[in-house]
């Protein structure tokens, strides 16, 4: 299945490494629908193999993948949600909010209904978002295996969001049919999105109400000569804010939200976390503002959560450390050891918006935790590591079977994201232990960091 080449480098037939450096930029397709629609199964199609996507962790949401694909010499990126599994109560939310990622992320939409099914609650959900899409939208009806099929497809047409295109993901008809309109419609020019850009790179401040958001973008902007207008050949959104720090411009997002107070009325809370979530997608880099002289709250770690799982560089800024004296500082240290244990390899800084203290701080922090969110690892060096790993303490046995680990690659970064491919499953723990020797390894400081299982057919 593989082999090492005499550069060290482990020769894959399965997964590409990324796109290399200095290649133009592929156009990306979102696959986005329920559970079970036949995504997977679809992308699987499209990038022309087979492979068994095994999660073995519950609850954990599986990131999305980038996959290399090609129809008609044109190369495009397919993007899987496939394994999303929320809870019931949780569907709409989580699809919908996977249509509005790829509305703002993608430059074409696939969304998949299961035609054998037809049109559920939560497809009208997820419809009535895709109606506002400035991105183009397909509607994939799927699971038509024959003809006595076509009729119920054509009741799709109900979403309103156009023609459903009858496929089969695994017979694939109408799949030839359903990539030639992908290549049609796909924009020459994928959009300028954040995993692209090259001009200043993207910091959201959140945090919850009055932690000191504006007080800290008033800081940093304080200075008129900090506050630029213009970078040749970037348009700036106008809700965003261009800032001079540290001998480079940087793009805050969505400032306009902290400079005008959005009046409070009922709702609020619910359109702010809504903003801090838009905010926090935008960006490369979150800096998490956290009241230093309250107690660690459940609305800080909602949000850390939230960046988390977004897959953003973080760097956690205790503000107010002005008000902070010895008592609570040792209180601090002990919520901080068990409230933040799921982030050990955040950025911290203790800083005051209100007298500056420390926060020429923030971009070194913010400089680290986004180089650790670009880095790419070797495939050659990436399985020495395993190699190395693997023989010094093995996976447990599940199921009286010794599970291998064939090898590994990292499928994307921003955030690092590797992908082992093994005989039989991994234990959760086991997972975690990998985790954390790649961090002790490659460090990772200020960035998430992916594993992923597929388990060989
Ligand atoms: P996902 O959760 O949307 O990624 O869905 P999967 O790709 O995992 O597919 C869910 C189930 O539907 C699997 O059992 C597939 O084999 C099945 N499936 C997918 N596409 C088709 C299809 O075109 N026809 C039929 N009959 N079953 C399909
Ligand atoms: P936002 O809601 O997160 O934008 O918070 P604001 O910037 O409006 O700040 C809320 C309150 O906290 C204001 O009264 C600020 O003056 C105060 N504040 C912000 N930063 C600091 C700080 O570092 N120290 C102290 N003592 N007060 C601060």
């Amino acid at each position: 299945d593989g082999h090492w080449t005499d550069e060290g480098d482990w020769e894959v037939d399965l997964l590409d490494d990324g796109t290399p450096m200095g290649e133009e930029p592929r156009a990306v397709v979102a696959v986005v629908g329920r559970p079970n629609v036949g995504k997977s199964t679809l992308v699987n199609r499209i990038i022309g193999r087979r492979e068994a996507v095994v999660e073995d962790v519950p609850g954990v949401t599986r990131d999305r993948i980038s996959y290399d694909a090609e129809w008609g010499g044109r190369p495009f990126s397919v993007q899987d949600t496939g394994g999303w599994e929320p809870t019931a109560k949780g569907l709409h939310q989580s699809v919908s909010r996977q249509a509005e990622h790829a509305m703002r992320t993608a430059d074409l939409i696939l969304v998949v209904v299961d035609a054998t099914v037809g049109a559920t609650a939560t497809d009208e959900a997820v419809s009535r978002i895709l109606r506002r899409s400035k991105t183009p939208v397909i509607l994939v009806a799927n699971k038509v295996d024959s003809n006595k099929l076509e009729s119920d497809a054509a009741a799709l047409w109900s979403l309103g969001i156009g023609e459903p295109r009858l496929i089969s993901a695994t017979h694939g008809r109408g799949v030839a049919d359903l990539l030639d309109l992908i290549i049609e419609t796909l924009p020459t020019k994928p959009r300028d999105d954040i995993q692209r850009t090259g001009g200043p790179r993207r910091i959201a401040l959140v945090g919850k109400p009055n932690v000191g958001k504006s007080s800290l973008l008033n800081k940093l902007t304080g200075d008129e000569r900090s506050v630029v207008h213009d970078v040749a050949g970037t348009t700036v959104d106008p809700v965003d804010s261009l800032v001079a720090l540290g001998g480079k411009t940087w793009r805050f997002v969505d400032t306009a939200g902290l400079r005008k107070r959005v009046i409070t009325a009922s709702g609020a809370e619910y359109y702010a976390s809504l903003r801090t979530r838009g905010a926090i997608e935008s960006a490369e880099v979150v800096v998490v503002l956290i009241d230093a002289s309250q107690p660690i709250s459940e609305q800080d770690l909602r949000i850390l959560t939230m960046v988390e799982e977004t897959g953003r560089a973080l760097v956690i800024a205790f503000n107010k450390w002005d008000l902070v004296e010895e008592e609570r500082r040792l209180q601090l240290e002990k919520e901080i050891d068990r409230d933040l244990i799921r982030f050990p390899w955040a950025q911290r800084v203790n800083i005051s918006a209100h007298t500056g203290r420390a926060v020429q701080k923030l971009v070194p922090a913010m400089e680290t935790a986004l180089e650790s969110w670009d880095t790419r690892v070797s495939t050659g060096r990436l399985n020495n590591w395993l190699r190395e790993t693997t023989s010094a303490t093995p996976p447990p046995m599940r199921g009286g079977r010794l599970p291998r680990i064939l090898y590994a690659t990292q499928a994307t970064n921003r955030p690092p994201t590797f992908v082992l491919f093994t005989t039989g499953f991994l234990e959760a723990g086991y997972r975690r232990f990998l985790e954390r020797k790649l961090r002790e390894s490659f460090g990772f400081e200020g960035s998430p960091v992916r594993v992923n299982i597929r388990v060989r057919e």
